[in-house]
């Protein structure tokens, strides 16, 4: 047992001396060591149990070590491990043909991306050309990944010190709870969004746009599903004016919404979609860009100027075929969907009856967000000190937590469990009574 802390104590000494992490002050980082998994948990080397209700950065939606996941990669790493993007190989076709098969009708291409960031770089490079204009419209609360195009048109404030890619513009999408345009009903909020939308095309002169890329659920930025008619009123905008949209489906894809992908559920197609994440739950980091048949035609006598070592690699692709047969044979999205419906929502919505701090509750499937308030009557974000103090008293109760700003992300995998539910919820119950204790 001594042996097993030394090794936690061990991986924390090496990670201070030699890790550089992300989106962080380097002095200023977790000391939370992860060993091993299990389906919604996670073990530290001394064997600290957590429940995982962030599938880490909300990708491991079919849960850590799924068997028939890990057997695949280890027999795809037996008969080759990697091999050039250019060749021919069967689990890379096998894993496209998946994914087409989950897309609308007129999307029978796809190509293979390291991750998110660059999938949406490379859906922004074919929409630009396509189209042969440059502007990308995109919105203020939204994240689309860490590399060059994709930064820039991320919303939050990861963009701002990024700023190197040009001709993109950001506008602001539908978020009722904190309206920018004075609406109060999901309709005026969708009718007014929609017409701001279309001022800043008119504005930013329709022919010089290639496309609007939105999350089809905003995800890091609140998990907002989008008012009635608004992804539809999106749609027209673009087919007025020429314009391409391209769904970001690398956080709300592959069951996080109960569906496959999340636009599933809205009257909207779109011209390119880009996943990662949920795919293969990020067994072996993987994304792409499904692309619709006009789009990849383009390409058909035309070189496609880009591309990556990795771009379909074996180990991904057949993490890829296992996951989703995985998911497809054990209902994974299915459950998504009902435990969201039956279990997640109503403790939810149970929860913020006893807790004045709960400003709001939204979400579906295994993708909820619970907005916390200084006060219900002006919704003032809860200050980042007491949001500071939930997350380590939910750490420290053997619960991970996804908070982002003021908000606790309910984001467990889709294979999550009415047991896995009854456990979390008093957790959550219990530490929004004590973290805030002595508060006005
Ligand atoms: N798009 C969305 C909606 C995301 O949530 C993320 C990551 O959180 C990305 C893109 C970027 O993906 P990656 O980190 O794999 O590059």
């Amino acid at each position: 047992e001594n042996l097993a802390e030394d090794l936690d104590e061990l991986a924390r000494t090496l990670d201070r001396d030699h890790v550089f992490h992300s989106w962080s002050a380097q002095s200023q980082l977790s000391s939370l060591v992860v060993a091993s998994g299990r389906g919604c948990r996670v073990w530290d080397h001394a064997g600290r149990e957590y429940l995982d209700f962030s599938s880490q950065l909300v990708n491991v939606n079919i849960g850590h070590q799924h068997p028939a996941v890990v057997q695949a990669i280890r027999e795809q790493a037996e008969l080759i491990t990697t091999i050039a993007p250019s060749t021919v190989n069967l689990a890379r076709g096998e894993a496209a043909k998946r994914i087409i098969g989950h897309a609308p009708s007129g999307f029978h291409k796809v190509f293979f991306t390291n991750g998110g960031a660059d999938a949406n770089e490379n859906a922004i490079r074919m929409a630009r050309l396509h189209t042969g204009r440059d502007k990308i419209l995109s919105t203020y609360r939204s994240y689309h990944g860490n590399t060059g195009a994709a930064i820039v048109s991320t919303g939050d404030w990861r963009r701002i010190p990024n700023e190197f890619a040009r001709g993109h513009v950001h506008f602001f999408g539908p978020y009722l709870y904190r309206s920018e345009f004075w609406a109060t009903t999901p309709e005026e909020e969708s009718e007014r969004a929609l017409h701001h939308l279309r001022r800043v095309i008119e504005a930013e002169g329709p022919s010089s746009i290639a496309a609007v890329l939105l999350e089809t659920v905003p995800g890091t930025a609140g998990i907002m599903l989008p008012p009635p008619g608004y992804l539809a009123g999106v749609r027209e905008l673009c087919d007025q004016h020429g314009i391409l949209l391209i769904l970001d489906e690398v956080m709300a894809g592959f069951g996080r919404t109960g569906r496959w992908f999340a636009f599933d559920g809205y009257d909207v197609r779109p011209d390119l979609i880009t996943f990662a994440k949920g795919v293969n739950s990020g067994y072996v980091p993987v994304g792409g860009v499904v692309i619709s048949d006009p789009i990849a035609a383009t390409f058909d006598d035309r070189v496609f100027p880009g591309g990556l070592t990795y771009s379909g690699h074996p180990l991904a692709m057949a993490s890829i075929v296992a996951a989703l047969d995985a998911m497809e044979s054990e209902g994974v999205v299915e459950n998504a969907r009902v435990i969201g419906e039956t279990e997640i929502g109503p403790a939810l919505v149970e929860l913020a009856e006893r807790h004045e701090v709960i400003g709001e509750v939204r979400g579906e499937g295994v993708f909820w967000a619970v907005e916390l308030v200084a006060d219900r009557e002006t919704r003032e974000p809860l200050p980042a000190a007491a949001m500071g103090r939930i997350k380590s008293g939910l750490v420290a109760r053997g619960l991970l937590p996804f908070i982002q700003d003021n908000r606790i992300h309910v984001v467990p995998p889709c294979v999550v469990t009415v047991e896995d539910v009854a456990q979390a919820m008093p957790i959550y119950d219990e530490v929004l009574s004590t973290a805030l204790e002595g508060e006005g």
